[in-house]
């Protein structure tokens, strides 16, 4: 509590920025880079969060994205390729095959690329806003 009091202004704490100037968690976190440098990456497989930071030392046991990611990806990349789909239903009216070979290939390579995108956002997001478990400090 004594941390969060210190700091008045809602961002990081003061002994990290005083380290760590803040990085904008968006670049960051789109980037698949470390959200305390900005440098290091976030990820050692495609999806898979790394143990820590090789530039700046952060230890990654705290990201928890959790189906966060997975959510927003089906509204979103669900809501574009159904509205497409229908739209080319409606309009062109292919047979079925044409429908399977576009939109099948199309939905996978959107959602594979948008939750690595929306992982990396939303561990950054994460870091940036604190929104972890209590816990004491190792
Ligand atoms: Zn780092």
């Amino acid at each position: 509590m004594t941390e969060r009091q210190n700091n008045t202004h809602g961002d990081e704490p003061v002994v990290d920025q005083a380290i760590w100037p803040p990085v904008d968690p968006v670049r960051a976190g789109l980037g698949g880079r470390c959200p305390r440098c900005g440098e290091g990456r976030l990820f050692s497989g495609f999806l898979t969060v790394g143990r820590g930071c090789h530039n700046c030392g952060l230890d990654y046991g705290f990201a928890d994205a959790g189906d966060g990611p997975a959510v927003f990806v089906i509204l979103i990349i669900g809501f574009l390729v159904v509205g497409l789909a229908l739209w080319m239903e409606v309009s062109l009216g292919p047979s079925l095959w044409v429908h399977f070979l576009i939109w099948i290939p199309l939905a996978l390579v959107l959602c594979l690329t948008a939750l690595r995108l929306m992982k990396g956002l939303l561990i950054a997001l994460q870091y940036r806003n604190k929104a972890e478990q209590g816990e004491l400090e190792r």
